[in-house]
């Protein structure tokens, strides 16, 4: 079985932040747990990292759009 990459957004201007990772819930529903969260940290001169949940899945977090203008847009 091939899990997705999970993805979590965050706000552009956010540098830390508590994501639900998908696979736990699933996985702690079964056992009658719920709301599994797990927290990371991004800097706000990185747009994404991937982070690993408390059992080892992979999340993806993705920032919304930069806080400041890159060397793109001018
Ligand atoms: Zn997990």
């Amino acid at each position: 079985m091939i899990v997705g990459e999970q993805v979590v957004t965050i706000s552009s201007r956010v540098t830390s932040f508590t994501a639900v990772c998908e696979l736990c819930t699933e996985l702690d529903s079964l056992d009658g747990y719920a709301g599994t969260t797990f927290g990371g940290r991004l800097d706000l001169d990185v747009d994404h990292a991937t982070f690993l949940c408390r059992r080892g899945h992979s999340v993806r977090v993705e920032r919304e759009h930069r806080a400041w203008p890159s060397a793109d847009d001018l």
